[in-house]
């Protein structure tokens, strides 16, 4: 569907930024792309709240990396202790 300005009649659009006097934060809009005229205003995504949801985000994945990083410590600890009887059995290889 193609949107037709009320002011000049122009068919073209674009989507612009508003940051309107008191607003709590930047608006996004549809305006027309000949004189830019606001036809519409359309929300932008919430900067602020993505950022928080990639902050989480980030926190759950250090979190299971640490995890990961004990097993790998526990895991060569056990490698090795294994190498050790081995070695103290049967002679080095
Ligand atoms: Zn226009």
């Amino acid at each position: 569907m193609v949107a037709k300005c009320g002011f000049c009649g122009g068919t073209g659009t674009k989507m612009i930024v508003l940051e309107p006097y008191g607003a709590p934060r930047r608006l996004g809009a549809v305006a027309c792309g000949k004189c830019g005229a606001v036809l519409g205003v359309a929300d932008l995504p919430d900067a602020g709240a993505m950022l928080h949801h990639q902050a989480e985000r980030l926190e759950g994945l250090r979190h299971h990396i640490e995890v990961l990083e004990r097993q790998v410590g526990a895991l060569s600890r056990e490698i090795e202790r294994i190498e050790t009887h081995l070695t103290r059995h049967h002679g080095a290889p």
